[in-house]
Order: structure tokens, then C-alpha cells, then sequence
């Protein structure tokens, strides 16, 4: 290869960004969206495939653009029909996506980044350390993937894989933009969804430029453990995180926040944190979705009990709020929430505590 031509990632472009591609070549504008329906609607990365593509285009492409997609290295079903992926990036490292069957429908979960800056204590992510953010391309890479694998695109798709999807806010952006383009994916706004710890600029940004649905990880009703929970609380905390979430739902009647909340054993589970969420939330539309804490190798803490899971459900459910309970999902296969880990070289100092936000870029 020519060092001194640029490779262009066709995966990391939309729609937009391959129109402008094609025309900044010398041709029309549809043969971008032509090339676009190839690579996402079906899934063909040979420029020979591309057969309606004039033969002058596809030789300019072939000459400065490739098509880097993520590759899958390992494939492990679990005996609850959850699939897990490991999935290989051009330098080496590796993230996965896990399919979450419910009936005939899959939920995919995608991740945003190599490894988490986060340092959340109870998740295995965060143990990892961080190394850097997925190319828009690594992310729809992993959609791609599943929809080959699968036979069809996922029902829904969720941001709860690896990594902070709003500290990696433009690619993840783009990326979801491709799952909802009806040239790709044709995924609406309710089977999109983001999750995030609470990176409270990017809450509101996300709202001028997105359509997808936001959940929260908020885990503690209060600053003081949530500070120890989610440490980005100490940078954005609830009065903060609280009005982002108001403003992301206001003036659209179909908008709720989901908000995430792992219960842990002796933490966060008893019914006076319940009340105290209650309160905090009152006024936000919103579902409050109950995860069992998923243990891990060197794990500090253990889940709640079904009962108590159960005890704090009903005393939101009382309140009148939507509350359930998640399905613990691909345990055997160290695919549930909070259990992925992938191949990270870390490049943050998780020794030097708090410094690791830093690493990951935030605003
Ligand atoms: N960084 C984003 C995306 C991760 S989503 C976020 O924090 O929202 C994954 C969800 O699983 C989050 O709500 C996360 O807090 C939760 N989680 C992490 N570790 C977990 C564990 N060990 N057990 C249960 N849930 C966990």
C-alpha cells in the first residue's frame, strides 16, 4: 500500500458521509447512497459486488478507500440462547457484543469504547482500564456482524456494551444515525437506546442531534453513594445529572429516561434508598429498570436477594413509577451486564484514582 494515499473507512461513514465521498469524485450523489445500501442493507464489502457502482467509481474506491470492520475472533453460545462475540479491531485489541434473545427477538448490545475510564467498582469493564474510543465503523461493525450472524437485523439495539458511549459522543452519534437510516439498519428511535453514566454536557447535546432513547445509570439515590458508585458523579452530580434528564424528555410527550440500578447486597438495596429514588425522580417520566448485581472474578460486593430485588421493586411500583426487574442474561458465558471485558492494553493510571476521566477525554 501507498503510504501516501489516504485509506478512507467507508464503515465509518452515514449516508452523508458516502454521498460526499462519491461526489467529491466526479459522481452523482446517489451512487454514494448505492454504496451505502451495499455495505449496511447487504452487508457486501467487495467494490466487484457492487454491480448498479459505474466501474470508473469503484476503481477510485478501491484505489483510497477500505472497508474496516471489526473481526469476529470467538463465538460463545450460552444455554439461555445468548451469544457473545469477541470481536477483533485492526490494532489487536478486542471488545464484545453479546445477542440477547426474548422470544424471536434480539436485543444486541454494543459497545462504544476499548475498556471504560469510568472506574465504576462493581463493574468488569472498569477493570480492564481504558485504551480509546471505536471508530464509527467499529461500532456499526458490530451491528453488521449480528445481522450476518443473525440472518436479520436485531430488534432492538442497546449502547450497554463496553465503554461510556457519550465520552465517545460524535462516533457513537454517527453510529446510531446508521441503525435508524432506512438505506441501513431501519431502526426507530424507541430500539435505539444509549446508556450512560452521566456525562451531563453530552446529555444535552445528545438531544439537538440524536433520536435515540436515553437510559441512566443511576444505582444510588443520593450523592454520597453514588460519589462511590458511579465516581463521574463527583465531576456531575445529581443536581446536575437530575435537570439534563428533565431537559432531555421536556416537550416530547413519547420521551422517558430509563434509569438503570444495580442492586447490590447491603449497598443500595434497602427500601429507604427506594424512597429517597422516588422522590428524586418525581415529576421525570420515567422506568426504573432493577439489574441484580452480576458478579465477577475478584467482585467486592455480592447481588441482592430476589426478595429484596422484589421488596424495592414494589415500593417504586407503589409510587406509581414503572419499575422491572432485568433478566440475568449469558451469566455462563460472562455476558451480562457489567461482565465484559474484552482485550484492553490499558492506557489509563487507574492506580492514580479520578485521573483515568481524564484519559478518557470528557468535557
Ligand atoms: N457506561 C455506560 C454503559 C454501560 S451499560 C453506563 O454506565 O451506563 C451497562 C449497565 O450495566 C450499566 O447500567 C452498568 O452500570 C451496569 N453494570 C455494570 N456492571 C454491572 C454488574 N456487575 N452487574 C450488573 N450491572 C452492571
Amino acid at each position: 500500500m501507498n503510504a501516501a494515499v489516504p485509506r478512507i473507512d467507508l464503515a465509518s461513514l452515514d449516508r452523508r458521509g458516502c454521498e460526499e465521498l462519491v461526489t467529491g469524485m466526479g459522481f452523482k450523489g446517489f451512487h454514494g447512497r448505492n454504496l451505502f445500501k451495499w455495505l449496511h442493507k447487504h452487508g457486501v464489502v467487495e467494490y466487484a459486488a457492487m454491480t448498479d457502482l459505474p466501474k470508473a467509481l469503484r476503481d477510485q474506491l478501491y484505489a483510497v478507500a477500505r472497508v474496516c470492520l471489526p473481526r469476529p475472533v470467538a463465538t460463545q453460545p450460552d444455554a439461555d440462547g445468548t451469544r457473545k462475540w469477541v470481536l477483533e479491531l485492526a490494532d489487536g485489541q478486542r471488545v464484545e457484543t453479546v445477542a440477547i434473545p426474548d422470544g424471536d427477538r434480539i436485543t444486541l448490545c454494543v459497545s462504544s469504547q476499548v475498556g471504560c475510564a469510568l472506574d465504576c467498582p462493581f463493574c468488569a469493564t472498569a477493570r480492564q482500564g481504558f485504551n480509546r474510543n471505536l471508530t464509527v465503523g467499529e461500532i456499526i461493525g458490530q451491528v453488521w456482524h449480528a445481522t450476518r450472524a443473525l440472518g436479520a437485523v436485531p430488534r432492538n439495539v442497546v449502547l450497554m456494551g463496553m465503554g461510556e458511549p457519550l465520552a465517545n459522543f460524535d462516533a457513537v452519534v454517527t453510529a446510531t444515525g446508521i441503525m435508524q437510516d432506512d438505506l441501513a439498519y431501519m431502526l426507530s428511535r424507541h430500539r435505539v437506546t444509549l446508556s450512560t453514566s452521566g456525562i451531563v454536557p453530552n446529555i444535552y447535546r445528545l438531544r439537538e442531534v440524536s433520536e435515540v432513547s436515553l437510559a441512566v445509570s443511576l444505582h444510588a439515590a443520593d450523592n454520597a453513594l453514588r460519589d462511590r458508585l458511579v465516581p463521574i458523579n463527583r465531576k456531575y452530580p445529581l443536581e446536575m445529572l437530575l435537570p439534563a434528564c428533565r431537559a432531555f424528555v421536556a416537550g416530547d410527550r413519547r420521551r422517558r429516561i430509563t434509569w438503570e440500578y444495580v442492586m447490590i447486597e447491603g449497598v443500595n438495596d434497602d427500601l429507604a434508598q427506594a424512597d429517597r429514588l422516588i422522590r428524586l425522580l418525581e415529576g421525570i417520566p420515567s422506568k426504573l429498570n432493577l439489574i441484580p448485581f452480576n458478579a465477577f472474578p475478584g467482585a467486592r460486593f455480592r447481588a441482592s436477594s430476589p426478595e429484596r430485588v422484589e421488596a424495592f421493586r414494589r415500593r417504586v411500583l407503589r409510587s406509581g413509577m414503572i419499575a422491572t426487574t432485568r433478566k440475568t442474561r449469558g451469566g455462563e458465558i460472562a455476558a451480562a451486564c457489567g461482565q465484559l471485558v474484552g482485550r484492553v492494553r490499558d492506557r489509563s493510571r487507574r492506580a492514580v484514582r479520578g485521573r483515568a476521566v481524564v484519559a478518557a477525554g470528557l468535557p
